[in-house]
């Protein structure tokens, strides 16, 4: 069984030499009486947030952290869809596609409780649907924009990282609900995506402008009442600058900062600008709202079958190739689902 490691803790940007492939020998069928299943891996999700995992263990990190650790030498554990190969728990059964947590590897060990393993209830998707718009990163906008932003028809919303898994989709939510949608991203090329494919009605290459303010109040002339940040730092800044009263800030993720290797010092947040503007900022995590998971795929499955919502997808082959397929998030080479297909 190949599998993807770290060699050390990585504290800055990841490179290909912070990776090794390793394999070890595999039993291929459960052990009676262990309520073991064994996976054979098809496609595995690449996410920002495992870098975050990968760091050097410090007693902040430990205290505020909710996934585990990652050891170096041991197998990363991440969302993936796989095919039952064997299963000594009566809930699973050979040739079963399965959605849950598993490995970085070819093949997966796991207990169903441990993994959060479900057997998928409908294969009328392409198999990576579950990990990007019907899995965690569809979740992930539609709990954002709809629980923590409590979005209404009409309200004027900025996304940043605007053409990646999650951004895609709070773009492609806020339009079906009626909302003015701009959004942020690295390249001509993503910008022209979200501006012709997905319907947003206005997007900005962020490396080309002078400044983010302006650009934003250029976009914004009336101001900004949901700000769905994904990448923290200037551009949470710039968009608190444009943000109208009692507006929103939806803190899903913060990709810029987590390959500083030192954490920034101080911040150039306005907080007078918050108080007097009553702007209201929100962290969440995704895992936290597993109840409403169903809910969400069935409508996002609706969304689809009407030709509502489409899927962005970006798909490396091979588990050599997941390394790289990582690193690539934090230089923008994704755009949408940075998937890795396994078998
Ligand atoms: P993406 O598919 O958006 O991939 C990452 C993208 O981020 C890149 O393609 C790149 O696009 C952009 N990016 C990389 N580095 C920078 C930088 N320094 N400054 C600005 N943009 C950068 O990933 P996801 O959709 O999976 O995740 C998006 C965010 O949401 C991440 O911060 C992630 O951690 C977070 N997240 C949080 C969850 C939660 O539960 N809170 C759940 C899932 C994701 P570009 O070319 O536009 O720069």
């Amino acid at each position: 069984n190949s599998f993807i490691a770290i060699k050390h803790h990585i504290n800055g940007f990841p490179v290909e030499s912070d990776f090794e492939l390793k394999s070890q020998p595999l039993r291929l069928s459960a052990h009676p009486g262990s309520t073991d299943i064994v996976l054979k891996n098809l496609f595995v999700s690449v996410d920002p947030y495992q870098i975050n995992r990968m760091k050097t263990l410090s007693p902040s990190h430990a205290s505020s952290s909710v996934t585990p650790f990652i050891t170096p030498g041991l197998a990363i554990s991440v969302h993936g869809v796989a095919e039952v190969v064997d299963s000594d728990d009566s809930k699973f059964e050979k040739g079963d596609i399965v959605e849950g947590i598993v490995h970085w590897a070819q093949y997966s060990v796991v207990k169903a409780g441990e993994s959060a393993l479900m057997k998928l209830d409908t294969l009328e998707f392409p198999l990576t649907y579950h990990l990007g718009i019907l899995g965690m990163s569809g979740l992930s906008a539609y709990v954002g924009l709809f629980d923590i932003g409590r979005v209404k028809e009409g309200d004027k919303v900025f996304v940043s990282a605007a053409s990646g898994s999650v951004g895609n989709l709070v773009g492609q939510f806020a339009k079906l609900h009626g909302c003015y949608v701009v959004g942020s991203a690295g390249s001509d090329q993503k910008v022209a995506l979200l501006k012709e494919k997905l319907g947003f009605d206005e997007a900005f290459n962020y490396n080309q402008q002078k400044d983010l303010k302006s650009t934003l109040t250029k976009y914004f002339p009336n101001g900004i009442d949901i700000y769905f940040d994904n990448v923290g730092y200037e551009m949470l800044e710039a968009a608190v600058a444009n943000m109208n009263p009692f507006g929103k800030v939806v803190v899903c993720g913060a990709i810029s900062e987590y390959t500083k290797s030192m954490s920034r010092k101080g911040s150039a947040l306005n907080m007078v600008d918050i108080v007097y503007k009553r702007i209201k900022i929100q962290g969440f995590l995704v895992s936290d709202y597993l109840n409403v998971f169903q809910d969400f795929k069935s409508k996002t499955a609706g969304y689809i079958r009407s030709g509502k919502m489409k899927a962005v997808e970006d798909i490396s082959v091979g588990v050599h190739n997941i390394p790289s397929a990582f690193i690539g998030l934090f230089h923008g080479n994704n755009i949408g689902k940075k998937i890795v297909k396994l078998a």
